[in-house]
């Protein structure tokens, strides 16, 4: 160890930190899954899982414990960010159950609490809550699954009867992929353009039957099968279409928009975009727990990665009488403990975007206050960025500690190919990636909406810069401590150490801010410009968009993790938290090397120091790579990877061996 190592931390203080506001529903998760029947199973076939993930789902249901972020008249707590925590620990045992958990209590749950109302409370939570009612969330249609707003399913009403007809017009409309259809959903939130009166009312939601009593099919109500997939074997995703079936008036889920028996149309929200993005908004839960969820499936891979790294051994040293353990290697570490070093980053943002969420949803729908659209709109930029950043890092990470297994990490038997394969798809489903980078880029480009009717606005004096002004200095949280950091670092950068948080924190706050600039000063030049098409405007620099909102995630994931730091009282590991920040930072640095050397951020002298100084930190936390992964708490039986029971047994006996065969000289 190096005099400047961090000394031993307790792994149970840091997890501490990690555990943060809803250690207590982390705890009691663990507690449950603790159950071997929740332990990962391989080789199953698509049949069996199914039918295993069906019966743990029901298990699930009967503990009571699944109505969390209900109301307490229908056995919840009110805890919106429990039940996203929930969630997020099934993640780290199963897959697939966690997602027919969140296809059940998040998302169908979800909408017909937060779109419907009382009476459908009354008579459906109890037993959605219980998994007496399975359900389905059915949005996406094969024709459209990123801009739902141009669903092709129909609703119209009827005053005659005082029904819904709702109609499947065409192949490209039929409800695609949708979790629970195929085998076990008996009721599905339906969304369709609403018609009454003759006019569209736009999107609305409907609470309808699809299987009879015995499983068979509701009248008018076609049920396919996904098939086959990538992943996720146990979740039974379907298809489904309607031949005019008829849907009563109360079924309508009409805390947005309501129909009265005339068929006269009435709704707060007169815009029907606005109410359709508020419709929207309000399910933001289920994009913020597929988030929290890859999360957790990248930790339980890098566990297995550096458990297995510091066992394995490969190639001798001089004058060293044992093979090198793998996580010696200096690339090894370069691998991992970044990824390692983003994973914590990540948790810290996660954790605090849960908490924001937690209080608008409290504020909101417990203690009935309005709604703050700036408020909200920031949440679900915030959840929208967090998710992209979140499963893009689990999808290259696992890949990554697969590769750091070798051949052993491409056994099923040792979890990471089920990892894989699993997680892949959470970069597309609950919106894909590249759609939801352009939300976070059109939240911060403040008045883009309005701006794309009317673009003579972007040419403006002054725009630019109050624009900036208040978009790139909106921050999150422990807002003062970071500015005083900031604050506190010496103009002349050349004198700045590396690892200078302030210097950190700007570097990542120069290259959002100069990055907006640019995408504001594009797009102001071009809607300058006579006659020009507002698509195209946009589309030529949708790229550059795309950038600004990754650097604007990158800055309030590291502000995310300054703040979280503040909550460690154990001094140990406060100072490896910090180390491990640091790592974050300069290595995000470090990747965009090119990017600040063409800026004038980073002289070339500089830009090498950055790379001893990354190399020297990983050298550092070397030691701690055991303590990082043990602070996330994940149990043994969750991990099931055979090579973590029997490569130590493995290298004890080589080394056995080793030491009573005559010495070889090569
Ligand atoms: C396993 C699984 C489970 C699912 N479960 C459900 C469920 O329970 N309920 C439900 O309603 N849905 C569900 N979905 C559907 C899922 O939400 C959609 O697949 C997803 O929203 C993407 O839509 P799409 O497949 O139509 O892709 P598309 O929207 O067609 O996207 C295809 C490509 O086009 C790109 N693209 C699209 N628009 C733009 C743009 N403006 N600019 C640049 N690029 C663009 C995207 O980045 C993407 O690469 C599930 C999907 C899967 C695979």
């Amino acid at each position: 160890m190096t005099s400047s190592t961090p000394t031993a931390v307790d792994p149970v203080r840091l997890q501490q930190v990690l555990d943060g506001r809803w250690a207590h529903t982390r705890d009691e998760c663990r507690e449950l899954l603790r159950d071997s029947d929740f332990a990962p199973t391989y080789g199953e076939s698509i049949t069996e899982s199914r039918f295993r993930i069906s019966r743990l789902t029901k298990k699930l249901g009967q503990t009571g414990r699944t109505a969390l972020g209900l109301p307490a008249e229908y056995g919840g707590d009110a805890d919106a960010g429990a039940s996203v925590v929930m969630v997020e620990m099934l993640a780290h045992a199963d897959l697939s159950l966690m997602v027919k958990a969140g296809v059940q209590w998040g998302l169908f749950g979800g909408a017909v609490h937060l779109l419907g109302t009382k009476a459908h409370h009354d008579a459906y939570l109890r037993d959605i809550s219980t998994y007496e009612l399975p359900g389905c969330f059915a949005m996406t249609e094969t024709g459209h699954g990123s801009d739902v707003q141009q669903l092709r399913t129909t609703c119209t009403y009827d005053p005659q009867t005082e029904t819904f007809d709702l109609h499947t017009p065409h192949q490209a409309a039929r409800k695609d992929y949708i979790g629970n259809a195929a085998q076990d959903g008996r009721m599905a939130v339906v969304f369709a353009q609403l018609i009454t009166g003759g006019a569209g009312r736009g999107v609305h939601a409907w609470l309808v039957p699809i299987r009879n009593d015995d499983g068979t099919p509701c009248a008018g109500v076609t049920i396919g099968d996904a098939g086959s997939k990538a992943g996720l074997l146990g979740v039974d995703n379907g298809r489904l279409s309607f031949d005019h079936v008829r849907v009563p008036r109360t079924m309508l889920l009409d805390r947005y928009g309501q129909v009265a028996a005339d068929g006269t149309y009435t709704s707060s929200i007169e815009n029907e975009t606005r109410r359709f993005f508020t419709m929207l908004g309000t399910l933001v839960r289920g994009r913020v727990t597929v988030g929290a969820a890859a999360a957790a499936a990248t930790k339980v891979a890098l566990d297995i990665a550096v458990s297995y790294g510091d066992v394995r051994r490969q190639f001798t040293a001089p004058g060293r009488d044992r093979e090198v353990v793998i996580n010696d290697y200096l690339v090894h570490q370069r691998k991992l403990l970044p990824a390692l070093a983003t994973t914590y980053a990540l948790h810290f943002a996660q954790e605090e975007l849960v908490g924001r969420m937690h209080d608008v949803h409290t504020a909101v729908h417990v203690q009935g206050e309005a709604v703050d659209e700036t408020v909200q709109r920031e949440l679900e930029s915030r959840a929208a960025g967090l998710k992209v950043a979140n499963t893009w890092h689990a999808t290259s990470t696992i890949q990554l500690c697969r590769e750091a297994c070798g051949g052993a990490g491409y056994l099923a038997e040792n979890r990471l190919p089920a990892l894989k394969a699993d997680t892949d798809v959470f970069t597309t489903f609950e919106g894909d990636n590249t759609v939801l980078l352009q939300l976070v880029a059109k939240g911060l480009l403040t008045g883009y909406r309005d701006a794309f009717g009317s673009l003579a606005g972007w040419s403006k004096v002054g725009y630019v810069a109050d624009l900036v002004r208040e978009t790139v200095l909106e921050r999150t949280a422990a807002r003062g401590l970071i500015q005083r950091l900031v604050d506190a670092v010496p103009s002349r950068d050349d004198d700045v150490s590396m690892l200078n948080r302030g210097w950190q924190l700007k570097m990542f706050e120069f290259r959002e801010k100069h990055t907006l600039e640019g995408v504001i000063r594009r797009l102001r030049k071009r809607a300058s410009k006579p006659g020009v098409d507002p698509f195209d405007t946009f589309n030529d620099v949708q790229d550059h968009v795309l950038r600004t909102a990754q650097t604007h995630i990158d800055r309030v994931v590291l502000e995310a993790f300054v703040a979280g730091i503040e909550r460690a009282a154990d001094p140990a590991a406060r100072a490896l938290l910090e180390r491990v920040c640091s790592l974050y930072a300069l290595y995000t640095i470090e990747v965009d090397k090119a990017w600040f050397l063409e800026h004038g951020q980073l002289t070339p002298t500089r830009a090498k120091m950055l790379t001893t100084t990354v190399n020297s930190l990983l050298k550092e936390l070397r030691p701690q790579m055991g303590t990082l992964v043990q602070a996330f708490a994940i149990q043994d039986n969750w991990k099931a990877a055979r090579i973590l029971q029997e490569e130590p047994i493995r290298q004890e006996s080589m080394a056995a061996f080793d030491r009573q065969r005559p010495t070889v000289k090569v």
